[in-house]
């Protein structure tokens, strides 16, 4: 099957044969040595020296996680939106008692640091951003670097979802100022969903010691504490470890630039091939994120038949656009496992497809 969505995404061979090993102690000298590889390869793909954890569950639990360890009620907090994901962390924190103000911008667009210091202006009292690197539901990537430099230059704690970027596009934690980076292992990692991925930074680990909202399952000073021991505070998702040793394994190999290239290449291949069918892309194109495309239906044809034809008479699987737009657009995803060839596959098959669904008009 050619799987070709935002994730989960595709296996390599290598992947899937350490998915299969036996279990381990998870409290024991393998997985030691295990969690503690893999957290100094995350922290190479993060581009950190800031404490990197490794939690069990989906990348909404990481984001829920960087919430509660990180927040009080009531506190004021900028959530700055550019679709689905952004307006996902506005309504968690909400949720959650905080005092959400948020910076909504049209879909398909970017957020611009200018905007994001007007809003920071307008309320001194905000006290930390949420921001979205790579909006997933529009295939838009937000210019993090110069928003991050405005939220540092206010001194506020700037907390990123960069679980659709991270390993895949670049993101200089460290030289951006970024505090709380989070990833979740189904994006670019080539292994399956299970693990989430949190950087913290010295100062939002100041701010963890002052945050009230009741942590438990996802206090990063458990996880912390148990990581200096080798070992994670509740039962991890000990396959998911196997494969992700694995799979860093072969990006190390590859090397951190030469995968973020690959990911402009595929991403600007894919786009081509979606003009020249005629397709009107959705994201505005100076920032067209490289890790997913999505674009309009041609007029008057429905998403959902569109997807399910490259499906049964292709086996190649894409994604409905998300909220509003579910009807009127598609998706495709070329993060992780991915090169110019899988993309070639997809677009030859989804070109047939719209020019019979043409056809029967
Ligand atoms: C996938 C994704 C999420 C949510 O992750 P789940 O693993 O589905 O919980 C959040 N933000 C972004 C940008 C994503 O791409």
């Amino acid at each position: 099957m050619n799987l070709r969505i935002p994730g989960p995404t595709p296996l390599p061979p290598e992947v899937r044969e350490a998915l299969q090993t036996q279990m381990i102690n998870h409290r024991g000298r393998v997985f030691g040595q295990i969690i503690g590889e893999v957290t100094e390869g995350l922290k190479h793909f993060f581009q950190t020296e800031n404490d990197l954890l490794i939690l069990t569950g989906s990348g909404t639990g990481v984001m829920e996680a960087a919430i509660v360890n990180t927040l009080s009620p009531g506190e004021k907090v900028l959530s700055v939106s550019i679709g689905n994901f952004g307006d996902r962390f506005a309504s968690m924190a909400a949720k959650f008692g905080v005092d959400v103000t948020k910076l909504q911008i049209p879909a398909g667009h970017a957020a611009q640091a200018d905007a994001v210091a007007q809003a920071l202006d307008a309320d001194p009292g905000i006290t930390t951003v949420l921001v979205t690197h790579n909006e997933t539901s529009t295939g838009t990537t937000n210019p993090l670097e110069s928003i991050a430099r405005v939220v540092k230059q206010r001194g506020k704690l700037l907390i990123v979802d960069g679980i659709s970027s991270v390993g895949s596009i670049d993101l200089k934690t460290d030289e951006w100022g970024c505090d709380v980076v989070l990833s979740g292992s189904q994006k670019g990692w080539m292994v399956p969903p299970g693990l989430a991925f949190a950087s913290v930074s010295p100062f939002a680990w100041e701010r963890h010691a002052q945050a009230k909202l009741p942590r438990v399952y996802w206090d990063f000073s458990d996880a912390k504490r148990y990581l200096e021991h080798g070992e994670t505070p509740w039962t991890p998702a000990v396959s998911i470890f196997f494969g992700l040793q694995v799979a860093l394994r072969m990006m190390r190999e590859e090397g951190r630039e030469e995968i973020f290239a690959r990911h402009g290449r595929v991403a600007q291949r894919c786009r081509d091939r979606a003009v020249e069918m005629g397709l009107k892309l959705f994201a505005d194109p100076h920032h067209a994120s490289n890790t997913v495309t999505a674009f309009y239906t041609p007029e008057g044809m429905d998403s959902r038949p569109l997807a399910n034809m490259l499906e049964d008479e292709y086996d190649t699987v894409i994604a409905l656009g998300q909220g509003a737009y579910t009807n009127t657009s598609l998706r495709i995803g070329h993060l992780g496992w991915v090169d110019e060839h899988d993309i070639d596959l997809t677009m030859d098959s989804l070109e047939k497809v719209l020019s019979r669904a043409t056809a029967k008009g």
